[in-house]
């Protein structure tokens, strides 16, 4: 409003290419190409500054879950910074929305977990379960148990503990990371990595990375096994129905924690409310973010089960770590509308019902496209393999240039997907409407064209 002054779409992408630094991206790049600049949006559509309709297939970044536009979360952000716009939680004080917010997640929890942490965002959550996994073996009299157990091609942010969490190996190049005290054993992709072995086999073989890892470092210096249920940012990797129970076997054997990153899986994207409900795991901890507020404002938590919970609060001292903005009154009001808006709208049994099993029968048909080598999907996500050959899952020569180039034919054509790789990846808002899952697929197959057509396939 009074700040906000209307430019042309070259004013801005000048004033961007001169200002502002993009995450993730390559700058010199993006100076001479020009930012999209998107304006605004309406339940699953955005608008750009030249006007494009853009159906959003990755709901922002796997976020947006109740859709935008939702003026209740507007209002009751509005009152609350009229009302309280900032307290910390510092110095034994709290604020109501926060301490309502923590209330309703653990209603939805599983059972065992009661307490939460609010962070800023998902990054912060992982550093957080950094710090708060060393503290309970500390408090435990096993201050040696200090290693996490991550995975190749896992993501939990990209602050220095997040990065070293995850498992991206250009992150890794460039930060020199990981830092100490965090290993990687190899995912469960089979569609890129299961070689001759065939699902079922392949996903035993890559839990079973686990235990030898354990084994090898022994299991009085493995602090806890982190895992995303589904791999986002790697490619929406959904493991072989093997691989989950048989690390629930491992994890029984072994006393470590288990940590399940839900920031994506979190509020309803599988069609339950978490992730380690679709799976059937007893997480110790949850890091959250995304989904937490739908996106409208940043914040994350870590959900945290019973048996670290008491060890911090039975044991006492204090626990020399938070955030400024931890349980910021505004964010938790936003997050608790959120929260009220999929309950009352009972949006996780409309994915788990309707819009999920509509979207994975549609999306599977792109399987028949010549350029599709799998199609694989969980609620509403969803990824799609492209190939030069579907028979040998041979890819195009330059590693990610199909997926580039199909991703920006879906742009200009409509339709965001993002591409990882040669992988395409949807991840629409949850209150997508089955005409608008139509639209996305058709969208999709246009795209697959067209890139067939350039690509001379
Ligand atoms: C996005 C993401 C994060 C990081 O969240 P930020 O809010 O970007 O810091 C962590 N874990 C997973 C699984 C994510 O998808």
């Amino acid at each position: 409003m009074s700040s906000q002054i209307r430019h042309t779409t070259a004013e801005l992408q000048a004033m961007d290419a001169a200002h502002y630094l993009h995450p993730f991206t390559d700058h010199k790049d993006l100076g001479a190409r020009g930012a999209r600049i998107i304006e605004r949006a309406q339940g699953v559509y955005l608008w750009d500054s030249e006007g494009n309709q853009i159906l959003d297939g990755m709901a922002g970044l796997w976020c947006v879950n109740i859709g935008y536009g939702r003026t209740e979360l507007a209002e009751v952000a509005y009152k609350q910074m009229l009302e309280l716009p900032y307290y910390n939680s510092f110095f034994q004080c709290a604020n109501p929305p926060a301490v309502q917010l923590a209330k309703a997640i653990a209603e939805i929890a599983p059972a065992h977990m009661n307490h939460v942490f609010f962070t800023g965002s998902g990054s912060e959550s992982n550093d957080t379960v950094l710090r708060m996994v060393r503290r309970y073996w500390d408090l435990k009299g096993k201050p040696g148990k200090k290693t996490i157990i991550s995975r190749i091609n896992g993501y939990h942010g990209s602050t220095v503990a997040g990065a070293s969490l995850g498992g991206m190996s250009v992150m890794h190049e460039q930060g020199d990371l990981p830092i100490p005290g965090i290993v990687h054993i190899p995912q469960p992709y089979w569609y890129g990595e299961g070689g001759d072995m065939d699902p079922e086999e392949f996903g035993l073989w890559a839990a079973r990375q686990l235990e030898a890892k354990i084994e090898e470092l022994g299991e009085d210096k493995v602090a806890a096994f982190i895992a995303e249920p589904i791999q986002g940012a790697g490619g929406v990797i959904i493991p072989p129905s093997t691989y989950w129970p048989e690390i629930k076997r491992i994890l029984a054997k072994y006393d470590i924690l288990l940590v399940v990153d839900e920031v994506i899986c979190g509020f309803g994207r599988t069609g339950e409310w978490f992730g380690s409900q679709y799976f059937d795991l007893k997480p110790d901890l949850m890091p959250i973010a995304k989904g937490m507020t739908s996106g409208y404002l940043p914040m994350g938590g870590v959900i945290v089960g019973d048996r670290v919970a008491n060890t911090l609060i039975e044991h006492g001292g204090e626990f020399f770590h938070g955030y400024t903005y931890s349980g910021h009154p505004v964010a938790a009001a936003v997050g608790l509308e959120n929260l009220r808006i999929l309950r009352e709208e009972k949006i996780v049994d409309y994915v788990k019902q309707e819009a999920a099993p509509y979207l994975q029968s549609k999306i599977a048909s792109l399987a028949e496209h010549r350029l599709v080598g799998e199609v694989r999907g969980v609620g509403l996500l969803g990824a799609i393999e492209l190939v030069k050959n579907k028979a040998t899952r041979e890819r195009f020569a330059e590693k990610g240039s199909t997926g580039t180039l199909c991703r920006d034919l879906c742009v200009r054509n409509g339709l965001v997907m993002r591409a990882v790789g040669d992988t395409l990846i949807m991840s629409p808002p949850l209150v997508i409407k089955p005409e608008e899952i139509d639209e996305l697929v058709a969208k999709a197959w246009r795209c697959l064209d067209l890139a067939a057509e350039q690509l001379g396939v």
